[in-house]
């Protein structure tokens, strides 16, 4: 496995003891760590650069102003967009979602158009689906979820032969973990005249993305999933589309002219960018960037998949463990999420947090897949380029105790 414990070092929150023991974070797909790089060009930016963008004429805000935009051209760069003016910053994938749902739908969904969903959404990318068929008089539909947590592509096939208008899907499930294959969707979805949004929430800064390679029409994700702070993400919207779309929020920065009339807007991401940014958020997204590209985007993806495998061979050996998602040794996301037949999901997360072990419990906002795998629940394991295999032995030691425990 390629080595990057050497990058433990850089992330003082690892350092600490849980409850008498060194923590183990294996929440990562909830929310990554932060390294000091990024904790640094936060405080950097607050001591040194601090004022409003695209405002002033002095040297601060001018400063600021540059430092912001050039994080564009990174975040573009970063994920393949044809150019700066394709990425608009949002507070996360929830945002970019909502944007798309009330934007675009409002403009383009009537009643008898369809939209599809897959069966393994998370609700930020259901929701606003229910909100915008619900306002338009449309209707969502779903791709179904197979056994082996792979979509029955058969089915979408079908499906996107009725009158779509909208496809919306999940690269990486966060709670299967499956894979999906959006270039392959988007390349269908495309034939039909079909617009395509993607949820990178749990892809960008785990597997190199390229979403003019996807071929998709939106594409979203959130920082604070990659290195870098809460509360900033970006949308990708293909140029061609993101002109057809009118405004959503209105306020300062948006704007052309102002009469009291009536306004005229800007074009490209500011007409989407009311009010004054999370500058700071973007710095720290770019400082993220930068840290993920010294790392390398292939190097974290090696070492996401065999840190995995890892844990998936020693998971599926503990007595009474059921996992979801795909079968081990199919490309997969860094995440296992597994019931255990002796205890229920909060017990078994509970009696790990005493262990200095942290797993999330739950449904993971993903309920219509947890009632489709008649799961309650399900304890996930979520890994990132700074856990080891040391940590993958220490839960299966702690998974050992709470079966001898609860059994
Ligand atoms: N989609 C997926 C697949 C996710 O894992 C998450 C976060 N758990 C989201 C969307 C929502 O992301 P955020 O809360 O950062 O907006």
């Amino acid at each position: 496995m390629s080595d990057l414990s050497h990058l433990r070092a850089d992330f003082p929150i690892l350092h600490q003891q849980v409850a008498g023991h060194p923590l183990v974070y294996f929440d990562s797909a909830a929310s990554s760590q932060k390294p000091r790089q990024v904790i640094d060009s936060l405080v950097h930016y607050y001591e040194h650069d601090n004022a409003n963008v695209h405002r002033g004429l002095h040297e601060l805000s001018n400063r600021s102003t540059t430092n912001f935009e050039n994080v564009r051209k990174k975040v573009a760069s970063f994920i393949g967009a044809a150019s700066d003016e394709e990425i608009i910053f949002t507070r996360g994938t929830t945002e970019g979602v909502n944007l798309v749902a009330n934007v675009w739908a409002n403009q383009f969904l009537k009643p008898g158009d369809e939209v599809v969903i897959t069966g393994m959404e998370h609700h930020s990318n259901l929701v606003p689906w229910q909100l915008a068929t619900q306002r338009s008089g449309a209707t969502l539909k779903y791709v179904p979820v197979l056994d082996d947590g792979t979509l029955d592509m058969a089915a979408l096939d079908e499906l996107l032969a009725g009158p779509v208008k909208l496809i919306a899907c999940v690269h990486i499930s966060n709670s299967l973990g499956t894979k999906n294959p959006v270039q392959e969707i988007c390349a269908k979805a495309k034939a039909r005249g079909i617009t395509t949004f993607i949820d990178g929430a749990q892809a960008v800064g785990h597997v190199p993305v390229n979403v003019r390679e996807i071929g998709c029409d939106f594409y979203a994700f959130s920082g604070h999933k990659m290195c870098a702070p809460t509360g900033i993400g970006a949308l990708y919207a293909r140029a061609e589309v993101m002109d057809q779309m009118q405004p959503w929020h209105g306020g300062g920065e948006m704007i052309e002219t102002v009469t009291m009339e009536r306004s005229t807007y800007k074009s490209g991401p500011a007409r989407f960018e009311a009010g004054t940014p999370d500058i700071a958020g973007v710095i720290g997204l770019g400082a993220a960037i930068d840290y993920l590209e010294r790392v390398g985007l292939e190097a974290i993806q090696e070492h996401g998949r065999e840190l995995t495998t890892y844990a998936l061979e020693k998971l599926v050996a503990l007595p009474g463990l059921r996992l979801l998602g795909p079968p081990i040794g199919v490309d997969r996301g860094s995440l296992a999420a597994f019931t255990l037949a002796c205890a229920h999901t909060h017990d078994l997360v509970e009696f790990a947090n005493t262990q200095g072990l942290a797993l999330r419990g739950g449904h993971h906002c993903t309920q219509p897949l947890m009632k489709r795998f008649k799961a309650p629940g399900t304890s996930r394991a979520s890994f990132y380029f700074y856990n080891t295999k040391a940590e993958v032995d220490r839960m299966i030691d702690i998974l050992q105790q709470a079966i001898a425990f609860f059994s």
